[in-house]
């Protein structure tokens, strides 16, 4: 490499470790969706499986501006996120509790995304690759937006549901006695 060193060289290098991790998500995306029981939550991997793939033919794009070769440049950060997201598909969880479960497994890959993509932009703005920043921005955006949509399947329902059914023991007790101290169905759980 000529400019070796250099943050270009970085540059491309984050680069490969992106478009690496999009392409271990596109993998990972329709398990999530699979796994998901509520309709809207699986509707949203699905279509944000098929903004991946768009994601993908951008970050080609980028390379194709800066005259490299697409490749990338295996991605341990993501493939840690996904190996979290896969334990947690192995949990014995009710349906909603692991419907809450896998939406924090799918915003911690879209934090993570979003951070890489937030370095990218920074350092290609800042190096003047226009081209570069203008589709980088994009990827970023609907990464943005996925996880603004699975904020709000989790506080606009899931969550609340999972929650009616996370302390049995309580509803029990409440039920033989009301006004029982809510502490004391703590007892019996870890
Ligand atoms: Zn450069
Ligand atoms: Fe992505
Ligand atoms: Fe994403």
């Amino acid at each position: 490499m000529a400019e070796s060193g250099t943050l270009h060289d970085a540059f491309i290098d984050e680069l490969r470790d992106t478009y690496d991790a999009e392409k271990q998500l596109t993998k990972a995306l329709p398990k999530l969706a699979k796994a998901a029981s509520n309709p809207k939550l699986r509707q949203a991997f699905e279509s944000h499986l098929e903004e991946t793939q768009g994601q993908i033919a951008r970050l080609e794009q980028v390379f194709e501006s800066l005259d490299e070769k697409a490749r990338g440049k295996h991605c341990d950060g993501i493939a840690g996120i996904i190996e979290e997201g896969k334990s947690i598909m192995e949990e014995d969880f009710d349906e909603t509790t692991m419907d809450a479960c896998l939406i924090a497994a799918g915003q911690r890959a879209e934090h993570y995304e979003m951070a890489a993509y937030g370095t990218l932009i920074a350092w290609s703005e800042a190096m003047g690759h226009t081209e570069a920043t203008r589709l980088l921005q994009q990827n970023l955006n609907e990464e943005k937006a996925a996880d603004k949509k699975l904020s709000s399947l989790a506080e606009g329902g899931i969550n609340q549901s999972a929650a009616e059914g996370a302390h049995p023991e309580e509803e029990e007790l409440v039920g033989a006695a009301s006004g029982a101290k809510r502490g004391s169905a703590k007892a019996g759980r870890r």
